[in-house]
């Protein structure tokens, strides 16, 4: 009987599999102790105006590991997810988020930009979101005006009262939002009307191929009508040339973010100082 189960066990083992979750359960690990010993760093992307001035900055996640190397945010936010630690690693992002909007708060040249931190579904959820939120706000000086937060479509599949209640409140603070990612996900357009939005963000994936699939450049011109018909401020995402940037312009888009202006850069490599006339 032990034989047959010995059998049975060794039909199913798997050393690919076994070497992902052994590689996985050192990458949470890993990514616990990351959190503790501060090997998190905050990079920052420009988003700019029609004019081409910087308007505002994306806030991204990098992790530098002593061994990897400089790890993805599509690496690691997943796992982050899925364990927990996104909440505790999120107001992390937030507060040092906040304390460089207050450093920029006393620069002349500085002083306008706005910052956009990615806020996950879970963290967002936690009962004490707002409350966390407000004491970064209070603890750092920072303006909440200048505070936008970016909202993707998997916290509104369940319509939710407390997600509405969360963003009035934050709303009423000053706080802006942004839905990212738009029209990736699977949620009905409903919540459009409901909630109070600011900014949908064209995803990189409609913008990459635009110039070549017609229907790519549909969604784009839909989404860019569907802003503007709901009073909605609408960005680009993924802009890589001056030709993807122009047929945006042209459909009505006021506002960019991508290599075209700047790739996602520690903050003494943002070119602010350029801007000082
Ligand atoms: P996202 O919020 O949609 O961020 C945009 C991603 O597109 C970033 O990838 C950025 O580096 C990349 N990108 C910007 N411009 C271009 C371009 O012109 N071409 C191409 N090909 N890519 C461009 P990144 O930094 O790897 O982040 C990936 C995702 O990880 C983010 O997607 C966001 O969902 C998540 N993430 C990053 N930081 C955080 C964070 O602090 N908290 C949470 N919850 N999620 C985060
Ligand atoms: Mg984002
Ligand atoms: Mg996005
Ligand atoms: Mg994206």
């Amino acid at each position: 009987q032990a034989k047959a189960a010995g059998r049975h066990a060794l039909c199913f083992f798997d050393p690919a599999m076994q070497a992902r979750v052994m590689e996985r359960a050192s990458l949470e690990a890993d990514l616990r102790q990351a959190l503790a010993d501060g090997l998190l760093r905050l990079f920052y992307q420009v988003q700019v105006d029609e004019e081409g001035q910087t308007t505002g900055v994306e806030a991204l996640l990098r992790w530098e590991h002593p061994e990897r190397g400089l790890v993805s945010p599509g690496v690691f936010i997943p796992v982050a997810e899925e364990n927990g630690l996104i909440v505790p690693m999120g107001l992390w992002v937030l507060e040092t988020a906040c304390r460089q909007l207050a450093v920029w708060a006393a620069m002349p040249a500085a002083e306008h930009l706005t910052m956009a931190v990615n806020v996950s579904r879970d963290q967002f959820r936690a009962p004490d979101f707002v409350a966390r939120l407000e004491r970064i706000l209070a603890v750092t000086g920072a303006r909440p005006e200048r505070l936008k937060l970016e909202l993707t479509e998997t916290l509104f599949l369940e319509d939710s009262e407390d997600t509405r209640d969360k963003m009035q409140r934050l709303k009423g603070l000053g706080i802006g939002f942004a839905l990212d990612d738009f029209g990736t996900g699977y949620s009905s357009l409903a919540y459009l009307k409901r909630l109070p939005l600011d900014q949908l963000k064209i995803d990189q994936s409609f913008v990459r191929d635009l110039l070549d699939d017609p229907t790519d450049a549909t969604i784009v011109t839909t989404i860019i009508t569907l802003a503007r018909s709901l009073e909605l401020e609408v960005i680009a995402e993924g802009v890589e040339s001056e030709e993807h940037r122009r047929w945006l312009a042209e459909q009505g888009c006021r506002a960019f973010q991508g290599y075209l202006f700047g790739r996602p850069v520690p903050v003494e490599e943002l070119p602010l100082a350029a801007e000082v006339v």
